[in-house]
This record gives structure tokens, sequence and C-alpha cells, in this order.
């Protein structure tokens, strides 16, 4: 069967890579984006020139009536979503919890926390067999800072990806006797333009590489390979799991 994988956030970053690493192994790939219109559409042009099925969808993953209206305009286009990747995320200016605003610290939360919970409500709604899905499996994005914290710079994200791993340990046993796995990948620091959010023009990714293990910042690729994994029958007695993928940091 082939497979047709529904990417958050797909358009640019690691999503984009984890389209690129889905058509590359035959899966069909809706992509969905926020703004970047463009940049979605040339990662569908990629996709499509590997040769598989790939359509890219606007939609605001921090409003559920734009969640729902992807999800229905994703199976419309492609068929059943059997692979979800809850990856659409945002960080902000780093510093102290006492300096944010709570306009901020709100919209923050409104995608990475309630918006994810939203798109993987949306799939339990719709990808186990009985509710007339076909199965399959969701990996959520989370982050190496729900365990590190991010002291100083941005307690906010981390706190909303510790939300991402509950998340997944919690609907993982929901979904598991309705032959829905779910994951998380926690990424470490990858070369990404969410560091320009945070950082500005410091240098974050050279200045970062010390302190890895490994000695250097992950690339996309990286991270959508443990996905990639994790979506696939390679993985079938992986469910509620939470993997690193951070360079040891
Ligand atoms: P990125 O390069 O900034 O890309 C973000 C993607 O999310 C873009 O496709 C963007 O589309 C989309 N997006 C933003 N706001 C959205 C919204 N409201 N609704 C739908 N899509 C939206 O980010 P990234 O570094 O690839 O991060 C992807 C995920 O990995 C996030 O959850 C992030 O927290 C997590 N992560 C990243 C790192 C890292 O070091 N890069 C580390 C740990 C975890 P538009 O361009 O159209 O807005």
């Amino acid at each position: 069967m082939t497979r047709h994988i529904l990417i958050t956030g797909g358009s640019r970053g690691i999503g984009a890579a984890t389209a690129v690493a889905c058509a590359s192994r035959g899966w069909n790939v809706t992509v969905n984006y926020a703004a970047d219109a463009a940049a979605a559409a040339a990662t569908v042009a990629v996709l499509e020139a590997a040769g598989v099925r790939a359509q890219a969808i606007r939609g605001d993953m921090a409003r559920a009536d734009e969640i729902a209206a992807l999800w229905d305009a994703a199976e419309a286009g492609i068929g059943p979503v059997d692979g979800l990747v809850n990856n659409a995320g945002i960080v902000a200016p780093a510093m102290p919890l006492a300096e944010m605003d709570p306009a901020r610290i709100a919209a923050l939360i409104d995608l990475n926390v309630t918006g994810a919970l939203l798109v993987a409500r949306e799939g339990a709604r719709r990808m186990p067999a009985a509710r007339g899905g076909q199965g399959g499996a969701m990996v959520n994005i989370s982050s190496a800072a729900a365990r590190l914290g991010s002291a100083n710079t941005f307690v906010d994200y981390a706190a909303s990806k510790g939300a991402i791993d509950t998340l997944t340990i919690g609907l993982a046993q929901e979904l598991a006797p309705l032959g829905v796995r779910v994951n998380a990948v926690r990424p470490g620091i990858i070369a990404t333009e969410i560091h320009k959010v945070s950082h500005g023009d410091e240098d974050r990714l050279g200045a970062s590489a010390p302190m890895i293990p490994l000695r250097r910042v992950g690339e996309p690729s990286e991270i959508a390979e443990a996905v990639c994994w994790l979506l696939s029958d390679a993985a079938s007695y992986a469910t509620g799991a939470i993997l690193d993928v951070a360079g040891g940091r």
C-alpha cells in the first residue's frame, strides 16, 4: 500500500527534510505551511520529481477550524492519511522568563501545545480503522529542550515541548489498541531558520557546536531519518517512545 503522510509545517526545515525522506521511500506527502507558499511549492516540486504524489495546503495549526480543514483537504486530494508528522512549532526571542510578555507565551502555547494536541486529536479521530481510517503512525516533534529546560533563553518553548512528550506517552496508550502507534523525536540543535527567531544574527549554531558531544549541530535530514523509521513498519513494536536525536546532548 502506498502511504500518505501529512506533515504540519512541512515547507521548510525539519518538516521539509522529512517530506523529502518520505518521498524517497515512495510515500505520498501532504505538506502543510502557514505563510510561505513559495517554500511549500518548492518542496512539493522536489517530492513530485521523486515520483510521488504531493500537495501543499495552507493552514494555521494554531487554529482548530484550519486544522480540521487541513485534514479534509489532505484526504480529498490524496486519500486517507496513515502517517502524521506533528511538526509545526515556533520559538521566540531568547530571554529569561521574567522578561517575557504574556502575549508571546500565549502565542507559543497556542501553536506548540494546543495546536499540536488538536492536530493529534484529528488524527485520533480519523486514523484508526474502527473510525474509518487505515491505522498507521504519528510522530510528534518535541525537542531536547524538554529535558534541558532552556534557562534564560526560552523556558516557555521548553515547557511546550515537555507537553509534547507527555502527549506522546498518553496518546500512544489510547491509540495502541486501535492500531495507531504514537512516538516522538527530540531533536537537538538542528541547522534550520528557527534559530534566527531566537538568536537574531548571533551565530547560535556555531557557538553551540563545542558543547555538543558530537561537536556539531545536526542536519534536518538526520531528524528526518528518525521520523521515517518511526513512521515505518520497521518500528512496528515502538509506541510511546521518545527518541533523542541530539548528538549526545
Ligand atoms: P523552521 O525551519 O522555522 O520551519 C517551521 C515550519 O513550520 C515552516 O514550514 C513554517 O511554515 C511552519 N509553521 C510555522 N508556524 C506555523 C503555523 N502556525 N501553522 C502551520 N505551520 C507553521 O522550524 P524547524 O527548525 O524545522 O522546526 C520544526 C519543528 O522542530 C518545530 O516543532 C521545532 O520546535 C522543532 N525543533 C527544532 C529544532 C531545531 O534546532 N531546528 C530543535 C528541536 C526541535 P511557514 O514558513 O509557512 O510559516
